[in-house]
């Protein structure tokens, strides 16, 4: 049984004002010891033991926090810290979060889904500042720092929804980091003029390109994969594939992505998105792909979908292949489902992969913070000197708690600046 350092629960919020953090005083960094974090420029500068000896400006009683030199002193009466959550894959220019709401309609499967959104989006101001603000301040409400968005890029909006999420993450001032997929829901072969779209998307600064279902949506995999290829080599970006093809077809279309990758030297920046296929398959087949994919430097993200065989999380990240975890769609013309939020999606995550030990309750929790760094472009994303000074408290005894039980954020700090306090945005 392993030692969980003191603690008592505290219901007291942590105190201080709100706005740019100096020092987050006694936290729990990982469930560890009482340590204070010291910030400046957003960067976390130091970690050292908690001094219960130095009083905080801003705890309750004082009058002066909001005029004292250190008023950026937050305290953190403490409670576990966690790296702020990486949502790895989501889709924050579709969601109608915060309109009144919209029935199911249209029809199922990939096909389906996409002819409805494409009938309906406009009526809904899909894509819209709006409702992008609205998905990403719930997002930052429940301990979301950082997010790689997929946005749809096609005939009938063009790159129009990428400037609606990068306009909208500019409004939040830095409280989420926002990576773009400039993604093409509706097919790119069959749709002549999308590889163009995304041509154009990754020479103004799109961060990754999207493929869906080479396969069954263009039926020319070969075809697909060659020209999202071409444009990743040709500009520098990434590429983050839907693959929702399963068995033998989508090993298939895994295997081609390993091919190229390895042939244009994009180790490190091709993802597979869901890729069912490689939870369906079985044995010597399935480590085969596994290995292949960690020497080819490609990662997956999940979304922890209910029905579907759960990914392999040790067998992948044991062979080097980093999983990233994300929401997928919230609340939009796919589904009604997604709240956005990616602890209560952590728990879901470690159910459905059968964690029960506390140690793979914790790779859970590394999943959807630390070890996603990767898919929101940074070298390190944890409670670290150097890191990002993006930190998430919670009332829970250590970090197997907080994942089974996904506490109330009682504080969400951001690049240094607290972003949510008691289940309230402040930005
Ligand atoms: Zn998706």
């Amino acid at each position: 049984m392993s030692t969980t350092p003191s603690h008592t629960p505290s219901t007291t919020p942590p105190t201080g004002r709100t706005g740019t953090v100096t020092v987050l005083r006694d936290v729990r960094p990982w469930g560890g010891e009482r340590s204070d974090l010291h910030v400046a420029d957003g960067v976390i500068t130091a970690v050292v033991p908690h001094d219960p000896a130095a009083r905080a400006v801003g705890t309750p009683g004082s009058t002066d926090a909001d005029t004292a030199p250190d008023a950026g002193v937050v305290e953190g009466n403490g409670l576990l810290a966690l790296p702020g959550l990486v949502n790895a894959h989501a889709h924050v220019d579709k969601s109608w979060w915060g309109k009144p709401w919209v029935s199911y309609g249209g029809e199922p499967g990939t096909q389906g889904r996409i002819a409805h959104e494409r009938a309906h989006r406009d009526e809904l101001g899909i894509p819209g500042v709006d409702v992008t603000l609205a998905v990403l301040r719930e997002s930052v409400r429940t301990g979301t720092t950082a997010v790689r968005s997929h946005v749809d890029v096609d005939l009938g909006v063009g790159l129009r929804g990428i400037a609606v999420v990068r306009e909208a993450a500019a409004a939040l001032g830095g409280a989420v980091h926002v990576e773009i997929v400039a993604f093409p829901q509706d097919g790119v072969l069959r749709r002549p003029g999308v590889l163009d779209l995304l041509d154009q998307a990754a020479a103004a600064g799109a961060e990754h390109i999207g493929g869906l279902d080479p396969a069954s949506i263009d039926r020319d995999p070969v075809g697909q994969l060659d020209g999202l290829f071409a444009i990743a080599e040709r500009h520098g970006v990434g590429i983050d594939v839907h693959l929702h093809d399963g068995g033998e077809l989508g090993a298939f279309q895994i295997e081609l992505m390993i091919d190229r990758t390895v042939r244009a030297g994009l180790q490190g920046k091709v993802n597979v998105a869901h890729g069912f296929a490689v939870g369906q398959l079985a044995g010597a087949r399935q480590a085969d792909l596994v290995a292949a994919m960690g020497e080819a430097g490609i990662s997956m993200t999940t979304v922890a979908p209910i029905g579907a065989a759960p990914l392999p999380l040790h067998a992948l990240r044991a062979a080097g292949v980093p999983v990233g975890l994300g929401t997928d769609g919230i609340r939009d013309l796919w589904s009604p489902y997604g709240t956005g939020d990616l602890l209560t999606l952590t728990t879901q995550l470690a159910r459905l992969s059968g964690f029960r030990r506390d140690e793979d309750l914790v790779t859970a929790a590394r999943i959807a913070s630390a070890d996603a760094a990767r898919f929101v472009g940074r070298e390190v994303h944890d409670l670290v000197v150097g890191a990002p000074a993006d930190v998430v408290l919670v009332d829970a005894q250590n970090v197997p708690d907080a994942v089974v039980r996904a506490p109330r954020r009682a504080l969400v700090v951001a690049a240094g600046r607290v972003v949510a306090r008691d289940g309230e945005v402040l930005v």
